[in-house]
């Protein structure tokens, strides 16, 4: 293969990344404070406070880079917010980190390899942000940046554009560079150029350092080479996954395979051929890598094959962080005679950190049913919302959760207008009260009763 390499655009990023809804939707990030402390009540988070401040601490050094090729095993009971926190950190990583969910048993459902699949997973939670060059728009703010060679100090001014037409834009250029060489403006000084009399005006002093101009909204420069001439520069940034370059650079594939979701398997002298590809454009400063982090739910459910997978691939130089949850103790590691904790093998859970989730109390379960149905539109009676805490501690949290649509449709069903329940409370209409509950309890039937 030729050595062009091509990248998808961001507007099919867009596309591909799909909002989860459904059972976490209500989950909009950690609920923490700037301390990394977690809010009591906050961005539909409640209780868990360790293991959410864990993972406040983990997504701090995600950010900074720091824990790239690492991984954290979320240990606890079924339903104690493994998953919502994992969520819960997905949503606050800036929509440019990428952040890809899979039950350990998809690795064995697909037409791929175990290995191919756990590639694409990590290759997906692996995003580069690249810089662009590209073509100016009417109406744009552009820089125009001198470098004076004499004094080793860098003039800046900025020019507003109203015209596409480049040797306009070059004629200003000049004019501009002209009258900041004549030292009647300074560096850091923002100016605005008149075309027909080409006279400069200071609009200000606003900006010094290289950071405030992105904050201006500037992201054309105009840089005066050794040679006096102008050259053109705007930088345009878009992030996609590693994952999408590969399947866009297959042969075999082409893009539109990422619609499809059905990419197959992909070469590894591809793939080899793409990360020395990438390297170079880091290298070039036209590529960054932005480790986002893969989430593996169920992950007692992978074999020791996948595991010494896991084990490699983290050592490897484009790895995220891999978070893993689990709801098992001690356990067979499959595809082995031998158990151990978590039913990953030790090698792996030496490299782990792992943050253990606990059971909630009831007023934490009261909570997160007022938040889900606040999310679902439903309102219980005072009851009816005491009633579904109990049930959620006898049965399970998720089970309690699930009854509450259900019963919304029972309450609808019933005859228009208030009505008293048979414990003696009035129901308003559209309201859910005991008796709603009561009946869905008895159509659908928890594990224990099942
Ligand atoms: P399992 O081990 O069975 O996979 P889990 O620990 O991953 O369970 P979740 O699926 O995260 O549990 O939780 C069950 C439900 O309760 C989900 O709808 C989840 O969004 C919600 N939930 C759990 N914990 C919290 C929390 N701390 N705040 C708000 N909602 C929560």
């Amino acid at each position: 293969m030729a050595a062009q390499i091509t990248t998808p655009s961001s507007s099919l990023r867009d596309i591909t990344k799909i909002e989860r809804i459904g059972a976490h939707s209500h989950i909009r990030g950690l609920g923490l404070d700037d301390n990394l402390e977690p809010r009591k009540n906050s961005q539909g988070m409640v209780g868990q406070g360790k293991a959410r401040k864990a993972a406040g601490l983990i997504l701090k050094m995600v950010r900074e880079g720091r824990i790239a090729g690492r991984a954290i095993l979320f240990a606890g009971p079924p339903g104690t917010g493994k998953t919502a926190i994992a969520m819960g950190m997905a949503q606050s990583l800036g929509s440019d980190v990428p952040f890809t969910a899979i039950a350990a048993s998809e690795v064995f459902s697909l037409s791929m390899s175990k290995t191919e699949a756990l590639t694409q997973a990590f290759r997906r939670s692996i995003g580069v942000r690249i810089k662009e060059e590209s073509e100016i728009i009417e109406g744009e703010v552009v820089e125009i940046q001198i470098d004076r060679s004499l004094t080793g100090a860098t003039k800046t001014g900025k020019l507003t554009i109203k015209t596409t037409d480049m040797e306009t834009i070059y004629d200003l250029g000049t004019k501009m560079i002209d009258a900041l060489s004549k030292e009647k403006v300074l560096a850091g000084d923002v100016v605005s150029i008149d075309k027909a009399s080409g006279r400069i005006s200071k609009l200000g002093r606003s900006f010094t350092r290289s950071r405030d101009y992105d904050a201006m909204g500037a992201d054309t420069k105009f840089v005066q080479t050794p040679e006096g001439e102008l050259q053109k520069r705007r930088e345009i940034t878009h992030t996609v996954s590693l994952h999408e370059i590969d399947v866009i650079n297959s042969r075999t594939q082409g893009f539109l395979a990422l619609f499809a979701g059905d990419t197959g398997e992909i070469k590894p002298e591809l793939r080899a051929q793409i990360n020395s590809k990438v390297s170079e454009w880091r290298e070039e400063g036209k590529a960054e890598i932005v480790p986002g982090v893969l989430f593996i739910d169920e992950v007692h459910m992978l074999d020791i094959e996948c595991f010494s997978f896991l084990n490699r691939a983290l050592e490897s130089e484009f790895a995220p962080l891999v978070v893993m949850a689990s709801n098992r103790g001690m356990s067979k590691i499959r595809g082995t005679q031998y158990r151990s904790p978590h039913g990953l093998p030790v090698d792996l859970l030496d490299r782990v950190l792992i943050v253990s989730t606990t059971k909630y109390e009831p007023e934490d379960i009261e909570q997160i049913i007022q938040i889900r149905c606040q999310e679902e539109d439903v309102t219980l009676t005072a009851k009816a919302l005491t009633v579904l805490t109990a049930m959620a501690q006898s049965t399970s949290l998720r089970y309690a959760l699930n009854l509450i649509s259900s019963a919304q449709v029972v309450a609808k069903k019933r005859k228009p207008g208030p009505h008293t329940d048979s414990n003696g409370e009035a129901v308003k209409e559209g309201e859910v009260g005991v008796d709603d509950l009561r009946r869905c309890y008895t159509y659908f039937l928890d594990e224990a009763r099942s």
